[in-house]
């Protein structure tokens, strides 16, 4: 049997540059903003109507991830890393076909003479990301109140309070002006740095076994055009250490 053949209609620009810190679906962070770029075949036609919806389907790649395969059981991070469900009752990134699915919302629709970009908000996308396919979101169909969860019915708890160190705290302030300045007067601004970071570290994005061990690590992930460095300490709480811009 024959099937379409798919490929990309744009791409995501995102301010998550690698993929450990992203968190696990979308709209646990709303400040992780991110644009989606539209192929030049996809002019303002493409989009005309799409301003009225607040929110989006986004069909995605799993591009990273996509060469490691997949197996039928997973073990799901809702599970403490340690129980095994199968694939296709889990939201993990190692599929047969390795496609992703996330709600956004849709902050602004930009259209230049040679582009069409959607600002988005609340994303769980990585930097590069290809993108398959958009849908509005249907309130009237696609929220189902009385819906079950299955093993991850509740949302996942904020453990950690964010601290800043000094350095960090102006390092935040400074990254605020760069982004804007960076940005240039374009559309979908509003950088919110501090905010993006304690959003991001309150949900802990360690793997389940790294939780349990104490210890003087440093972690680190890339955001935007710095490296964000930082450690645990005692009674859940998380200090930020500094933003080091990449050279
Ligand atoms: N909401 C989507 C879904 O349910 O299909 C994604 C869920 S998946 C558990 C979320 C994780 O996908 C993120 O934490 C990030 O590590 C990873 N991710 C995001 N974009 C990716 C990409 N382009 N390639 C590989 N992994 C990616």
């Amino acid at each position: 049997m024959a099937f379409s053949n798919f490929y990309p209609i744009g791409f995501i620009s995102s301010c998550y540059k690698e993929k450990f810190g992203i968190p696990r679906q979308p709209n646990l962070v709303p400040a992780a903003t991110a644009q989606l770029i539209l192929n030049k075949e996809f002019g303002e036609e493409s989009i005309r109507g799409l301003e009225g919806f607040s929110h989006l389907w986004i069909n995605f790649i799993f591009h990273k991830t996509q060469e490691q395969g997949w197996k039928t059981m997973v073990r799901p991070p809702r599970l403490g890393g340690n129980k095994k469900v199968g694939v296709f009752a889990s939201r993990s990134t190692f599929r047969p076909n390795p496609l992703g699915l996330s709600v956004v919302a849709l902050l602004d629709c930009e259209v230049t003479a040679r582009k069409v970009i959607l600002h988005l908000g609340g994303c769980d996308l990585l930097d590069g990301t290809p993108v398959l396919d958009i849908k509005p979101y249907l309130p009237y169909v696609d929220n189902i109140p009385e819906a079950k969860g299955g093993f991850a019915n509740e949302e996942p708890k904020v453990l950690h309070e964010v601290l800043f160190s000094e350095g960090a705290k102006s390092q935040c302030a400074m990254a605020e002006k760069r982004l804007t300045r960076i940005q240039n007067g374009q559309k979908g601004g509003g950088w919110q740095v501090k905010q993006l970071i304690i959003q991001i570290l309150q949900l802990d994005p360690r793997p389940s076994y790294q939780k349990q061990e104490k210890s003087d690590r440093i972690y680190a992930m890339k955001l935007y055009d710095f490296d964000l460095r930082w450690q645990y300490l005692d009674d859940n709480k998380i200090k930020v250490l500094e933003l080091i811009i990449r050279g």
